[in-house]
């Protein structure tokens, strides 16, 4: 049966990324079978607080990984020179 999956920033809900139709095919977008989606609103809250705390910030990008129910499975941040760091 076709299941509406709706993906959602954690930390602002309001901001619906896409709307989903899973008809028990499962989309393959990373190797986990995740969905990856930058993330503007989190890029500049991250942002923000590094700026605040630090006085300068490498952060180039949010990223959400979305399993393909629909549910958020990790977010990571992406730094200048391409280190990764998981949050939560
Ligand atoms: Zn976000």
């Amino acid at each position: 049966m076709p299941e509406l999956v709706e993906l959602r920033c954690p930390s602002n809900l309001r901001h619906l990324f896409m709307k989903m139709t899973v008809t028990g095919e499962r989309p393959k977008y990373t190797e986990e079978n995740w969905i990856e989606v930058a993330c503007g609103d989190c890029k500049s809250e991250q942002r923000k607080l590094e700026m605040r705390n630090l006085g300068s910030t490498s952060i180039i990008r949010v990223l959400h990984y979305f399993s393909f129910m629909g549910e958020l499975m990790k977010t990571e941040i992406v730094r200048l020179g391409g280190d990764y760091i998981q949050g939560s």
